[in-house]
């Protein structure tokens, strides 16, 4: 992938906890100034990112919505494959809400008899895989080069805490919202952006399949018209949409595009993995 200026936002896995052979799970690259910043960490994740010309030394940093299984699931093989792949040692930041420097803690302890194994046979792997872990809760992140992050509490209780990223870059800003209902926390990371990544779930759909485990997903997610008014009422020009349960047939979606489409004047964009989407300022 070349070098690109511009924010992108690239939807490396739109897939959801369900295995899908078409959709990875819950990743996206935010590509600025020439950086890469990747928000979740599901099923597939650097399979994905190789797919766009990327590695996992590439990373300027990972961003991690909140503790879902589904995405964080690879979270272990960056970890690891940043260290064997990087000449040079090269920290891993990894950015999430409280609890995750637990969950890193227990993901490296997890991986200790393979650290073990190739700090033995690598005389220049002579140091663990270095991680370092910032967890945020709201308001600034940290400033990566000219790429500003920022985030701010959403809500996916009883998954607490949860949180989205805004990224401003050169007059254009997006956010990642993660699996979220509306609330005042995404109002407030989403006002003024031009950008908003969101993730849905067919309440129509999955509201007819007389399943108990998947009626309780319902009273977390955003469906995509749930997703258009929060994008409407921050004034958003680009609604991205991605997290697809049930799964989108490859090619499919327009019937989701007209649930949107039915409370948001902007553009809506989604796709299969690898869907790229290019964000200016508005
Ligand atoms: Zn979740
Ligand atoms: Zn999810």
């Amino acid at each position: 992938m070349d070098v690109d200026p511009m924010l992108s936002v690239t939807l490396l896995g739109t897939g959801s906890p369900m295995p899908d052979p078409n959709r990875a799970g819950p990743a996206t690259l935010v590509s600025a100034g020439g950086e890469h910043y990747l928000v979740d960490a599901g099923r597939g994740v650097l399979m994905r990112l190789a797919a766009a010309d990327l590695g996992a030394p590439d990373l300027a940093a990972v961003l991690i919505t909140h503790l879902h299984s589904d995405h964080i699931t690879d979270l272990n093989d960056i970890v690891t494959t940043r260290w064997v792949m990087s000449i040079e040692p090269a920290p891993l930041t990894i950015v999430g809400p409280v609890g995750t420097k637990a969950v890193v803690a227990h993901i490296v302890a997890s991986l200790a008899p393979d650290i073990g194994y190739r700090m033995v046979h690598h005389a220049d792997l002579g140091h663990p895989p270095p991680v370092e872990v910032v967890e945020v809760e709201g308001g600034p992140v940290r400033s990566f080069g000219d790429v500003a992050i920022r985030c701010g509490p959403t809500d996916h209780k009883p998954v607490q805490p949860s949180v989205g990223y805004r990224f401003d870059h050169a007059g254009a800003s997006l956010v990642v919202a993660g699996d979220t209902v509306p609330c005042p926390g995404l109002d407030g990371l989403c006002a003024g952006a031009d950008a908003l990544v969101h993730t849905v779930i067919r309440k129509d759909v999955i509201a007819a399949i007389p399943i108990q485990r998947l009626q309780d997903t319902l009273d977390y997610h955003s469906s995509p018209e749930e997703a258009a008014q929060t994008a409407q009422r921050a004034g958003i020009a680009t609604l991205v949409l991605t997290h697809y349960v049930p799964a989108i047939q490859p090619g499919g979606g327009d019937d989701w595009r007209q649930l949107a489409a039915a409370h948001f004047d902007g553009r809506i964009e989604l796709g299969d993995d690898l869907h790229r989407v290019e964000v200016r300022p508005t």
